[in-house]
């Protein structure tokens, strides 16, 4: 039988990481949707009747999954998931790691698409540049057809 070697813990994701894919948005409580540890503020505002009382009581029971923090938890949108910034289990890590592992082929990646992005605009910014020459010509045959409108 071999034994699973444990896991080694992850360092946290960079600043310029975090900054990059914040979800810009805040809350007085919050799940981290990678480990599932809930993070609540210790102000006592916002809260339903009750609600702080209840995270409280939850905390006291399992502190490890309830933790009460100063001010409420900021978040980062990785793989359609909510990550809590400063959650400990740094799941956005793995993404960062990725990124920067294959940051060339990443660039390349971008360069290619954008070109192709690139010629698709040219070719739009052409048919586009024809529509107000196709309008008068539509409107000179209904001229021609109908004649001149009469004031
Ligand atoms: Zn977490």
């Amino acid at each position: 039988m071999t034994e699973e070697a444990p896991k080694k813990p992850l360092n946290p994701p960079s600043d310029e990481f975090t900054e990059a894919f914040s979800a810009r948005i805040g809350s007085i409580s919050g799940t981290c949707e990678f480990c599932g540890r809930t993070y609540f503020s210790d102000q006592g505002y916002g809260y339903d009747e009750g609600e702080l009382e209840e995270l409280r009581r939850k905390a006291a029971e399992n502190p490890d999954k309830f933790i009460e923090w100063e001010g409420g938890p900021g978040f980062v949108d990785v793989d359609g998931r909510h990550w809590v910034v400063g959650c400990e289990c740094n799941a956005p890590r793995r993404y960062e790691d990725w990124i920067w592992a294959h940051r060339w082929k990443i660039a390349d990646y971008l360069k290619a698409r954008a070109a192709g992005r690139m010629a698709e605009a040219k070719e739009f910014e052409a048919a586009v540049r024809d529509i107000p020459s196709l309008l008068e010509n539509v409107q000179a045959r209904r001229v021609e057809n109908d004649g001149p409108k009469e004031v």
